[in-house]
């Protein structure tokens, strides 16, 4: 791994034209517990040619290199600024569930009608039918805790709202969800003081997403593809129907590009409104402290806030928390955002009041995630 610049944590995609060339890791938890990232190509040295160049080295680009590698045989050239898994890659809360986006279900359903909203939930379960046999493919390694998607109400207004959803789920999309009243939640999953209930479904799998990504990184490069790190595209001209891709080491002429950084492209430019989301990791609870929280499963969680609190007991002990945070690189390290996280533990989980978060991380989303 070749670390040129130390990470900044200003770094900020509608100011900055390129996130950086050979920046270190963001400081998360899963750098630290996934061990050294796998082999890589290096930074790229001279001019080349590939069919198809994917810009970035993050669960797009090195999920769809995996796939062009194994299924298809198309060996892709990935070109990431930095490191394999930089971005928002090696700082989520690793869930992963069916995709709804910022409209609610009923909100589908009322917008687009009912063969819409089908149809949109059959392409979410569609996706992640292909995360899930991801996570059971026996060459990617990434602890994978399937036990579903808990969605706590935090004011008894949001319980009536997901007892709604859970019926719609139920009735018109055939998704067999169901809803939890506060004392079954603390009984069976987590004893959430803010918990006014909570809708229970069926899918969702937690993972340490840097192992994913590492994971999909070795796939890919064994069936041929390459990863050249410390690569960031600085700029994009296309003819002909060729585009070229300067790096600081040299050109890279494609077929096909893949991307989606935002300032890049016209088609991406402008078209999206960065806000951050962050991440702390506890230190490793005691089994008294796990029994005062009555923290009983490691299944993925998220609260009803429009800011919401996702949150989760990991396997080894250590509880996670993350929810929206700065608007721009300047504000990053304000302390407050940090203390909005704290304060949350302390109102869910009293006995965690004042924990030592010794991992503390954020990256840039599209608010529509
Ligand atoms: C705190 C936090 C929590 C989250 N929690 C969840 C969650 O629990 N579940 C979930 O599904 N999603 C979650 N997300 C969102 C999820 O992480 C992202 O949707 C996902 O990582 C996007 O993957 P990506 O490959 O598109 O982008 P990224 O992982 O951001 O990768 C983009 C890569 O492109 C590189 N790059 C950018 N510009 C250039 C350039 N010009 N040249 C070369 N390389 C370039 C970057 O260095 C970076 O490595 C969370 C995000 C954050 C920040």
């Amino acid at each position: 791994m070749t670390v040129k610049q130390p990470y900044n944590p200003h770094y900020d995609p509608l100011k900055d034209s390129s996130p950086g060339e050979g920046v270190d890791y963001a400081p998360s938890y899963w750098r630290y517990h996934a061990g050294p990232p796998p082999e890589n190509d290096g930074p790229v040295t001279d001019d080349m040619e590939a069919d198809v160049v994917l810009i970035g080295a993050g669960f797009t680009g090195l999920a769809t290199a995996m796939f062009l590698a194994r299924e298809h045989g198309i060996k892709a050239v990935v070109l990431e600024a930095n490191q394999i898994g930089w971005g928002c890659t090696s700082r989520n809360g690793g869930q992963g569930h069916l995709a709804w986006g910022r409209l609610s279900r009923s909100q589908w359903v009322r917008k687009w009608g009912v063969d819409m909203a089908r149809q949109l939930h059959a392409n979410s379960l569609e996706g992640f039918e292909v995360f899930k046999s991801l996570t059971q493919d026996p060459e990617v390694d990434c602890e994978p805790q399937p036990l579903g998607n808990l969605l706590i109400a935090h004011s008894p207004q949001a319980m009536q709202h997901l007892e709604a959803e859970s019926r719609l789920c139920n009735n018109i999309l055939g998704y067999r969800t169901r809803t939890l009243d506060r004392a079954s939640v603390h009984r069976d999953f987590m004893g959430d003081q803010e918990s006014h209930g909570a809708m229970l479904e069926p899918e969702g799998i937690a993972v340490q997403p840097l192992k994913l990504a590492y994971s999909y990184a070795r796939i890919a490069r064994h069936h041929g593809a390459r990863i050249h790190t410390s690569s960031p595209v600085q700029h994009w001209t296309t003819e002909n129907g060729i585009h070229y891709l300067q790096t600081p080491g040299g050109t890279v002429k494609a077929r096909a590009v893949g991307y989606t950084s935002p300032n890049l492209h016209s088609l991406t430019a402008y078209r999206n409104m960065p806000i951050m989301a962050n991440s702390v990791w506890t230190r490793t609870l005691t089994d008294d402290e796990i029994e005062a929280c009555g923290l009983r499963s490691t299944i993925l969680t998220t609260d009803t806030r429009k800011l919401r609190y996702y949150y989760r007991l990991l396997p080894e002990k250590r509880l996670q928390i993350g929810t929206r945070s700065a608007i721009s690189g300047a504000d990053a390290q304000n302390a407050r955002h940090l203390d909005v996280v704290h304060e949350a533990i302390a109102r869910k989980f009293p006995a965690l009041a004042g924990i030592e978060t010794p991992w503390f991380s954020h990256g840039w989303i599209s608010p529509t995630t």
